[in-house]
Order: structure tokens, then sequence, then C-alpha cells
């Protein structure tokens, strides 16, 4: 059986989000358990979708010298 964890959801313009793995819930805070569904969290993964946009962009180098 898997853990219960929050999937820490990153934005730009935005606040954070925390998802529950367990219910799916939404939350603005890590919080030690659920709201929604009382599973005692052990941890935060980090989800950070468009980090790896940024740095496909400024992996492109010049490689003429
Ligand atoms: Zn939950």
């Amino acid at each position: 059986m898997r853990k219960p964890y929050w999937t820490r959801r990153t934005h730009l313009f935005r606040a954070d989000e925390y998802i529950c793995s367990a219910c799916g819930r939404v939350s603005a805070k890590p919080w030690k358990t659920c709201p929604e569904c009382g599973s005692i969290m052990k941890k935060v993964k980090v989800e950070a979708s468009w980090v790896d946009e940024m740095e496909a962009v400024s992996a492109i180098v010049d490689d003429d010298w």
C-alpha cells in the first residue's frame, strides 16, 4: 500500500497548490493530515513542469567559437 503524500504544484503567477495523493483534494498548505480524507502525510513531492520548459529554452548554446 502506498503512503499518502502531497504533490506540490508551483505556478509562476499564483500561489503554490498541494494535492492529496489519496483523495485528490487541492489545498493551499501541506497540512500534516489531509482535511478531506484524514490521511497522515509523510512527504511533499514537487511537481514543477514549467521549470523544465524554462531550462529547455536556456540550454540553447552558441557553439561557434
Ligand atoms: Zn486526502
